[in-house]
């Protein structure tokens, strides 16, 4: 006899639960048995999302009830958000000052932290990074000079509500108000984690915008931001996409998200099985310091370049939370090794209540410098600054021109050697003083 036919499949006994399925079974013996089966093969998959030891030890301690496989279900993490003063006093030993800025928040900009990102915070100070990027301090509700709340000008270019119209050929589309964690220093605070606000996110305004991107074949790139659209359901994103790529002009789809380093979790196969099928389509993963660079975050940002999306980053430049060259070069290698190209180091925006986030634009060209030369040129992202008003994107970098000598431009590399290059119809440099070549 073929040993092989008797390991195989159909020859098994069969197992403790398929023999308990009664032989007559009714109509709703069936759904019962296709719920069963649907929730077991969730559970199965959500076993297989790794938990780092830190986060396992933290959920036993504060989720003593969950179950590892409701731990790794996305929609599980989004219902259990931190989203009150409890909560947070559950979790967190509080200064006196977080607990007073919770207390005195109403409208947009929410505290609102999955489980899983608060498992990366340090419980008992107040000073660590991640921690100070989603607890509200005092600071934020002083408004300094030259603040706004929407220092991008993003309301004066919306065309149609969620619509932002800015350049000629692209389009940002603003796709929902909720993200899984709320950054206090976000751009956007104006609109996000609010609701019943003064902004709506709905299939409404989605339509006027496919309505108005019909008919302006000049735009052929779209990025999709909000709020986080990864905190939209697989299949209204599916629509989204499908309805995007209906419009024949629009050749380029980005995704702007902090999902894979927030909530990992909902980096699922059938998400990316679904995303796959609208390429060309890129993603911007927003990271903010090592910490976040977890096997969980390891897991997610290789699911999605397995599935063929190209993936850049987008950092924000902090004060006291990665202004610093060595953390900024963790960082940024970090995710390179995730096969994410470090893309945007962006200075923090003057949204209302930042000062206490802002650095100096020296440092962002300081921290440029340290990497530039001195490590791989793809972990080196470009520092630029979103002009208010609406300006654009404007790059800043160190200024590596030391003059001119004669036909020769004089320039300065990594280590601070003076270099010349022939270039005798060139004009770079003649405005550089005499004496700054060495
Ligand atoms: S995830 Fe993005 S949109 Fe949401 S709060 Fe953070 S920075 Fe703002």
């Amino acid at each position: 006899m073929n040993l092989q036919l008797l390991r195989g499949r159909d020859l098994r006994p069969p197992s403790r639960r398929e023999q308990s399925v009664p032989t007559a079974v009714s109509e709703s013996n069936i759904q019962n048995i296709a719920t069963t089966a649907i929730e077991a093969s969730a559970r199965k998959k959500a076993l297989r999302f790794p938990v780092n030891p830190g986060t396992r030890a933290f959920y036993r301690r504060f989720y003593p009830d969950t179950t590892t496989a409701e731990w790794n279900d996305w929609r599980w993490q989004m219902r259990a958000r931190i989203r009150t003063l409890a909560e947070l006093e559950r979790i967190f030993t509080l200064s006196a000052d977080e607990r007073g800025a919770a207390a005195q928040h109403s409208g947009a900009l929410p505290v609102g932290i999955t489980p899983y990102y608060a498992s990366l915070m340090d419980l008992e100070d107040a000073s660590e990074p991640l921690r100070r990027t989603h607890i509200m301090v005092g600071d934020e509700y002083v408004r300094l000079a030259g603040e706004e709340d929407d220092p991008l000008g993003e309301d004066h270019d919306t065309v149609v509500p969620g619509l932002v119209h800015r350049y000629p050929d692209r389009v940002l589309f603003l796709t929902t108000g909720t993200c899984s964690t709320y950054c206090r220093y976000c751009t956007r605070s104006r609109l996000v984690g609010n609701p019943g606000g003064e902004y709506q996110f709905n299939v409404r305004n989605w339509d006027r915008a496919f309505d108005y991107l019909e008919a302006h074949p000049e735009i052929r790139d779209v990025l999709l931001s909000g709020g986080d659209p990864l905190t939209i359901g697989d299949d209204k994103l599916d629509y989204l996409l499908g309805r995007l790529r209906s419009i024949k002009h629009i050749e380029f789809v980005r995704i702007g998200t902090k999902v894979p380093t927030v909530l990992p979790q909902r980096v699922t196969k059938d998400l990316v099985k679904m995303l796959r099928k609208h390429h060309p389509l890129w993603m911007s993963l927003h990271f903010t310091h090592p910490t976040e660079l977890t096997p969980e975050v390891t897991e997610s940002t290789a699911r999605l370049a397995d599935a063929g999306i190209p993936l850049g980053s987008q950092t924000v430049l902090l004060k006291g939370i990665n202004d610093d060259a060595a953390v900024m070069k963790k960082l940024m290698h970090g995710i390179l090794m995730r096969r994410v190209k470090p893309y945007y180091l962006y200075q923090c925006d003057p949204i209302k209540g930042s000062g206490h986030f802002r650095t100096s634009v020296d440092k962002g060209i300081e921290i440029v410098k340290a990497l530039r030369g001195h490590t791989t040129g793809y972990a080196t992202p470009i520092f630029v600054i979103d002009a208010p008003g609406g300006g654009g994107k404007i790059q800043m970098a160190p200024d590596f021109v030391v003059g001119r000598d004669g036909d020769d431009l004089l320039l300065r590399n990594f280590e601070g050697k003076v270099y010349r290059y022939p270039d005798p119809d060139g004009t770079l440099g003649r405005d550089k003083l005499p004496d700054a070549a060495e």
